[in-house]
């Protein structure tokens, strides 16, 4: 399921009601960030920036009161480390990544970053440093330079173009009518779905956070499409710590530690190889999907 629905469909909601793009979403982003759900505590504190070590320590949490989905986690990862949750459907990978940018808050235990609890971060600081991408990228009606700079603000043209370039998405801009000032979406040039994904890796690019979120898609794009996106994802993982909800064996394999979550929390965690001859759950799915 897509964790991070709620948020983005708030986010989508109130897009909606700005057609002038940027300007619009500015002052929405300063609306958001007053008005959370999750309020900072008093004397919260400015986050950043981060190297990105990050440790779950017995966390607990449930989305409906006596029903937990997380009972006890605890998971340390190393900045700039990569890596991989697979596991079967609602076993809760995409609840334990939703935590870290404070979607929802734990009941039980604590998560830290650098060895500050995120608690005792401001909310807005604590999300900068996170970087998200996901299958259902969010573009709204306005160019392309509009929708790159969603990743930053306040960012000038030749950083944008950095960041597109860096997400192979040269080549399409010069091709467009109006090459970075081109409209896209509803009333503009419609973009397709590698397209619209390498967009949002040069967002990232462009934010260029410590810590990522890869909510890997599960539909498929075509194979040399899929290649070029996982060479993109790879460089844009260098040097930050980066979490995928994983559903494809490609990128599992590359990762440099992978966490078999089940109904019962960790079952398994190693690397590829490791996991293969351990003869486990994660041997299993392995097998499951070379020899379907
Ligand atoms: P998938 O591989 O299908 O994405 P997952 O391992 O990421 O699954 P989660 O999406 O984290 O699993 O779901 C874990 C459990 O929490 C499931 O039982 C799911 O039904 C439940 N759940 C997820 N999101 C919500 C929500 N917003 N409200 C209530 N329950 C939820």
């Amino acid at each position: 399921s897509n964790i991070f629905f709620r948020p983005i469909d708030k986010i989508n909601a109130v897009i909606e009601s700005y057609p002038k793009g940027i300007a619009g979403f500015k002052r929405y982003l300063e609306v958001i960030d007053t008005e959370p759900d999750i309020a900072d505590k008093p004397g919260a504190v400015d986050a950043g920036p981060l190297r990105g070590d990050i440790v779950f320590d017995q966390v607990s949490f449930g989305y409906d009161p006596g029903r937990p989905v997380l009972d006890g986690i605890s998971l340390r990862v190393s900045a700039g480390e990569t890596i991989a949750f697979v596991g079967p459907s609602g076993a809760g990978k995409t609840t334990i990544c939703s935590l870290l940018p404070r979607f929802y808050e734990v009941t039980g235990g604590s998560i830290s970053i650098d060895g500050t609890d995120i608690r005792d971060m401001k909310l807005n600081a604590l999300r900068k440093q996170i970087g998200i991408v996901q299958q259902d990228v969010f573009l709204f009606s306005g160019t392309i330079r509009e929708n790159i700079a969603y990743g930053k603000l306040d960012a000038g043209l030749p950083e944008i173009w950095e960041a597109a370039r860096r997400a192979h998405l040269e080549e399409l801009i010069n091709g467009l009518p109006a090459g970075m000032d081109t409209v896209i979406g509803e009333r503009g040039v419609k973009l397709s779905g590698g397209q619209k994904q390498r967009l949002a890796i040069a967002r990232m690019f462009l934010k260029n956070p410590p810590i990522l979120i890869l909510d890997e898609a599960t539909s498929a794009l075509d194979t040399e499409t899929e290649a070029a996106i996982q060479q993109s994802l790879a460089d844009l993982s260098v040097g930050r710590t980066t979490l995928v909800i994983a559903h494809r064996l490609t990128t599992i394999k590359n990762a440099d530690r992978i966490i078999v979550v089940n109904e019962d929390g960790i079952s398994e965690e190693g690397r590829h190889e490791e996991l293969v001859n351990a003869g486990g759950t994660y041997s299993r799915l392995y097998q499951a999907q070379y020899h379907a």
